[in-house]
């Protein structure tokens, strides 16, 4: 698995960098994140969830959408909105409450 990084509104904030618990992720100063190992990633979304701008969405293994789907998430008060991309460009909201973990 891997995620895709939009880095035209990344911030170089560096939170989904100390989230990651693989290390896969580094920010340099004024630089977009950057996956460091794409296929070490094994897709535990710890780093969308806490991405304020919505600059990271978790590809998705085939059979959970066809290939090239795409799961991004907000939070928001106790909230998590998940949102899937199939490839098509349907959009599934799925809305579920945040655990005391936030996970
Ligand atoms: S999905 Fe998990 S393992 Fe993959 S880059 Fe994000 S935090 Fe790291
Ligand atoms: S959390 Fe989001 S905005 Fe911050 S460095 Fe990571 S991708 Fe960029």
């Amino acid at each position: 698995m891997s995620i895709v990084i939009n880095p035209s509104i990344c911030m170089s904030c560096g939170k989904c960098v100390s989230q990651c618990p693989g290390n896969l992720l580094e920010v340099s100063r004024n630089k977009a994140v950057r996956i460091l190992n794409p296929s070490f990633c094994w897709g535990c979304a710890a780093c969308i969830k806490v991405c304020p701008q919505g600059a990271l969405k978790l590809f998705l293994p085939p059979v959970l959408g066809g290939r090239g789907a795409r799961l991004s998430v907000k939070a928001s008060k106790g909230t998590l909105a998940w949102q899937v991309e199939l490839p098509g460009g349907k959009k599934i909201n799925i809305d579920a409450p945040e655990g005391e973990d936030g996970y």
